[in-house]
């Protein structure tokens, strides 16, 4: 399997080509055409499976093939959750580096530290949004952030993301997102608690394991 037979489009493949990576790994192979094909995803994947670019790259495709209206303003059209501030940062990175010959723009946000700089970056607008629980919905409540218009919306690290506590966080976001998105859920582990959890997330996922 080759990224071309993805039918990845071309400045995502040329960014590929940049980073060095030369096939799909598995778990790419897999999940892609289905996140293509805007269905609900179940995958169960450790990190350091290329779960990022799992995400990343189709997310991008999608938000690039569909671009905005001119009339209209710009919006959050993708939420990527994520339990650590590292987490954050490394999925940031991916957006960067897969997305470079894009039009996508992307935000990171998390606690602990001052909220000026990711409040002026939202300012400016933009379309995937990559945040831990706590400080999304500090932003949420204070307004500097609508979920209302999303289209797809990515839970990382379920499992790690509940063993941390942040389960109630996560039922707060969720009752702030449309009903009709496509949803991706990412988890290392598929114990009883996180299947639960993803029922009421997803609707008819294909399942992708490895
Ligand atoms: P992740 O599982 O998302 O944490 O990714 C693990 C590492 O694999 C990251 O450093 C990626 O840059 C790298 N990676 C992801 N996909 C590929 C690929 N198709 N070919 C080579 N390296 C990759």
């Amino acid at each position: 399997m080759t990224f071309q037979e993805l039918d990845l489009i071309e400045p995502i493949l040329r960014a590929l080509t940049e980073e060095g990576y030369t096939k799909p790994t598995p778990i790419q192979s897999k999940a892609i055409p289905f996140i293509l094909q805007q269905k609900d995803l179940l995958g169960c994947a450790q990190t350091g499976t290329g779960k990022t670019a799992a995400f990343a790259i189709p997310i991008l495709q999608l938000l690039q093939e569909k671009p905005l209206e001119k009339w209209e303003k710009s919006r959050i059209r993708t939420l990527i959750l994520t339990p650590t501030r590292e987490l954050a940062i490394q999925i940031g990175d991916s957006f960067s580096a897969y997305g470079r010959h894009t039009d996508i723009r992307h935000t990171v946000i998390f606690g602990g530290v001052g909220q000026k700089p990711q409040t002026d970056a939202l300012h400016k607008g933009v379309d995937v949004l990559i945040a831990t629980p706590g400080r999304l919905l500090d932003l949420i409540n204070q307004g500097f952030i609508k979920l209302n218009q999303l289209e797809i919306f990515v839970l990382d690290e379920a499992d790690r993301m509940l063993d941390m506590g942040f389960v109630h966080d996560v039922k707060k976001i969720l009752k702030l997102l449309p009903a009709k998105r496509q949803s991706l859920f990412f988890s290392a582990t598929m114990p009883p608690a996180i299947m639960t959890l993803a029922d009421t997330i997803l609707t008819r996922p294909a399942k992708v394991e490895v």
